[in-house]
């Protein structure tokens, strides 16, 4: 067993600051998916607050769409609409993307967040739980990836709006690099999101059109529950953590946020992880 090296230690507690007002996104049109919970309603909201207009996609979750993230972009000063489609459902996609481009006339951003985990010992894993780990948090994201392209590359910079034609940030983990026992499809899934964002990366920078990954440690969602609800859960995932604290959704939003504006221009190809240092090998701090 790893031996929590912090345990015991007075560390300070740190406030939280607001997510960004600063409108660095304002004009530009964002589909959030996945959007209803954690990460991605976090991020829809962070998008709004930016002053981008927002698709705020879900499959399931319409309350909290309709009831909290729709209003507070609302109430800050930027446009929102919901669409429910599964990406993994390549019709239902287009649609999202016709709908996008019918309401704000073409799309500047894309989050790729939506995924989900279904965990399970290797050896008795079904194919449907592998299949539909592969099929939501890596084809979903192809899917999605690749109407943004089409549509940046037909519509190309506008200098007033940004200096790229359009931006990607795929929402991996960083089980892109941290091998994980009991969760294959999903490590699976996000290594396989590593080298998509990398190769179209490569693909389509000529277009100006900048792709990269956040990935995001432990972070308090209603994927990962288990990991952090009870203060026992909670000392066992701090040993993963050097930073010793649990990530919020905002901390994955403000970088986000960065990453889309043209504050980040020139950053390609890049996983950015917002890890708390999960992936120093945290295990190794006491020599190895
Ligand atoms: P979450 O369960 O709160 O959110 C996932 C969202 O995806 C939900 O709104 C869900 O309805 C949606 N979704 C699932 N299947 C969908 C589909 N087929 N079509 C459209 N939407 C769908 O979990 P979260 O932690 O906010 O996860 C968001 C992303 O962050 C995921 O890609 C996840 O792998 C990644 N991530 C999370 C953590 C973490 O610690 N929470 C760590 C690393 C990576």
């Amino acid at each position: 067993m790893v031996r929590n090296i912090y345990e015991g230690k007075k560390f300070p507690k740190v406030e939280m600051p607001s997510c960004p007002i600063e409108r660095k996104l304002k004009g530009q049109t964002a589909i959030v998916t996945g959007a209803s919970s954690g990460i991605g309603k976090a991020v829809a909201i962070a998008m709004g607050h930016a002053g981008a207009q927002v698709i705020v996609n879900y499959n399931h979750g319409e309350d909290a769409v309709y009831k909290e993230v729709i209003p507070e972009i609302q109430r800050c000063g930027s446009k929102a609409i919901g669409f429910q489609a599964d990406v993994s459902k390549e019709d239902q996609v287009l649609a999202m993307f016709a709908q996008a481009k019918k309401e704000y006339d073409t799309v500047d951003i894309l989050i790729n967040n939506a995924g989900l985990q279904q965990d399970a010992a290797f050896d008795e894993m079904t194919l449907a739980q592998w299949q539909k780990v592969i099929d939501v948090n890596l084809t979903g994201q192809f899917l999605c990836a690749r109407e943004a392209v089409r549509e940046f590359k037909r519509r190309g910079v506008r200098k007033e709006i940004s200096c790229a034609a359009g931006k990607i940030i795929c929402i991996s983990s960083v089980h892109e690099v941290i091998p994980w026992a009991g969760h294959v499809n999903y490590a699976s899934s996000k290594g396989g999101v590593m080298l998509m964002m990398k190769s179209i990366a490569q693909e389509v920078a000529p277009y100006r059109i900048r792709v990269n990954s956040v990935c995001p440690g432990a972070i308090k969602t209603p994927i990962n529950t288990a990991a952090w609800a009870t203060p026992e859960a909670e000392k066992e995932l701090l040993k993963l953590i050097p930073y010793q604290r649990v990530g919020e959704p905002d901390d994955i939003a403000r970088v986000v946020v960065w990453l889309a504006s043209d504050d980040a221009d020139y950053i390609h190809g890049e996983s950015i992880f917002v890890d708390g240092g999960m992936t120093l090998y945290p295990g190794f701090a006491t020599g190895g």
